[in-house]
This record gives C-alpha cells, sequence and structure tokens, in this order.
C-alpha cells in the first residue's frame, strides 16, 4: 500500500531524515515513536507530498508519488491525513466541514456531500452534533469531525500526526476509540503518536525514530517488552 524507499529531505543544511525505508501492507497499522524532532512529522507529510523529499522515492498502491507531475490532489484524496489542531472552519456547522471538501475537490452534489457526511459524522459518533460549529464542541469533537472529514474523501490510507496530542486526558479516549474503530475496519494507517497503550493494542508494527533514522522496528510486544536499541529503551523508560 504504501512503500518508502531510501527517503531522504534535508531543509536547507539540517538533515531531518535519512534513508528511511518503510513498506506498509494493506489494512496494515505501523505506529511511529520517537523523541520530538527525530522526524516523525516531516516523514507522515512527505507520504501526502506536503513535503517534497530530498531524496529516494514513495509509492502508494504501486504508483509512485514522488515522480514529476504527480496530481498532488489526487493523492490527497487516497491519503487522509489528520493532525494536532483540528483546522475546521469555524463559520461552518460540523456537518458543514464535512461536506465542504467532498464538493469542491470531488465535485459532489450537496445532497451526495451531505449523505456522506452524515454516514461519516455518524462513524465517529457525532451525528447528534452535526449542526453545531467547531466553538460549541469539545477539543475532542472537533478532532471527531476532522477525522470523518478525512474519511469522507474515501481515502485509502490514513496517517495522523499526534491526533491526541492537543486534548484534555478526559478527550484523548473518544479519539483513540474511533482510531481503533477505523483500523479494526482494515484501513491501512501509519499514526504518530505517544500513546503506548494504543501502540501496543492496536498497532500491527511500532516504528522508533530518532534523529531520523530508523532506530528499532517490530511488533509492539517485542519493541516495548525487550527492545534491541538503548535509545529505545531510554525513550520508553522516560514516557512510562
Ligand atoms: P517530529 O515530528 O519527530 O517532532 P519534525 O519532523 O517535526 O519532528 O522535525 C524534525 C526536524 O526538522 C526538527 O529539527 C525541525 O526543527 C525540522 N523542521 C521541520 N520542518 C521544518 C521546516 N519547514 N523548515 C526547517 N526545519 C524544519
Ligand atoms: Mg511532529
Amino acid at each position: 500500500m504504501i512503500s518508502i524507499q531510501h527517503l531522504s529531505k534535508s531543509f536547507g543544511e539540517t538533515q531531518v531524515l535519512r534513508d528511511v525505508n518503510i513498506d506498509v501492507s494493506k489494512g496494515e497499522v505501523v505506529v511511529v515513536l520517537g523523541p520530538s524532532g527525530s522526524g516523525k512529522s516531516t516523514m507522515l507529510r512527505c507520504i501526502n507530498l506536503l513535503e517534497t523529499p530530498t531524496g529516494g522515492r514513495i509509492f502508494i498502491e504501486g504508483e509512485e508519488i514522488t515522480a514529476p507531475g504527480t496530481d498532488v490532489n489526487k493523492l490527497r484524496e487516497r491519503v487522509g491525513m489528520v493532525f494536532q489542531q483540528f483546522n475546521l472552519f469555524p463559520h461552518l456547522t460540523a456537518k458543514g466541514n464535512v461536506m465542504l471538501a467532498q464538493q469542491r475537490v470531488l465535485k459532489r452534489s450537496a445532497d451526495e456531500a451531505e449523505r456522506v457526511a452524515m454516514e461519516q459524522l455518524e462513524r465517529v459518533g457525532l451525528a447528534d452534533r452535526a449542526d453545531f460549529r467547531p466553538a460549541q464542541l469539545s477539543g475532542g469533537q472537533q478532532q471527531r469531525v476532522a477525522i470523518a472529514r478525512a474519511l469522507a474523501m474515501d481515502p485509502h490510507v490514513m496517517l495522523f500526526d499526534e491526533a491526541t496530542s492537543a486534548l484534555d486526558p478526559e478527550l484523548v479516549r473518544g479519539v483513540l476509540d474511533v482510531m481503533r474503530g477505523l483500523a479494526d475496519a482494515g484501513m491501512t494507517m501509519v499514526v504518530v503518536t505517544h500513546e503506548m497503550g494504543f501502540a501496543r493494542e492496536v498497532a500491527d508494527r511500532v516504528i522508533f525514530m530518532a534523529d531520523g533514522v530508523i532506530v528499532e522496528e517490530g511488533a509492539p510486544a517485542q519493541v516495548f517488552d525487550n527492545p534491541q536499541s538503548a535509545r529505545t529503551r531510554d525513550f520508553l523508560g522516560h514516557i512510562s
């Protein structure tokens, strides 16, 4: 589903990613862990070309997206992304937020966009909040609207970049439950998170990154209970 081959990325003189190789199968959930500044966000952003890689190649469903002439809008339909910040339009309702890109980008009719929006709001447990504006919703509910907005585009892959990091602790669970439901439904997901419980229970594979390289990867039980590298042990020791 995703093949990242020898990915590197520099900002000016600073090399942020070095020879990163990751393959993700259809339906697989990969959780990426690592200290702040290790390049996790940059790696995710390269997968939907929010950043342009400096070197290496990335394939989505067999198609090289790093080749010249890639249709970035088409790519982002297939690869949904959820950020720490929800970035909802404050003047639109939850439903309006979920409808917008469907109409603008996918050219769906208002009726069709509304039908899909209600279906996805139902899926994230917010059908009863469809007509609320973001300011009338909790942070967790806003993030679930952002997830519904991404899902409404019928993505084949979902990327999550610290989707719960901006939330009050009591609101984290609801968002993680939605993500777990997606995983159970077979969505291919790459998830950057500090939620170790989620990583342990939901991930098929855990990747530990530091300083722009993959230090270690494996099944969650292996990485958490028997980390091979001192760097991983140190990180896990500090976080739990
Ligand atoms: P993480 O998500 O693991 O915290 P990031 O991918 O956000 O790490 O950042 C990795 C490094 O790249 C950091 O040193 C950060 O300062 C740098 N960086 C990220 N984006 C930019 C940018 N647009 N311009 C310059 N440096 C950047
Ligand atoms: Mg980050």
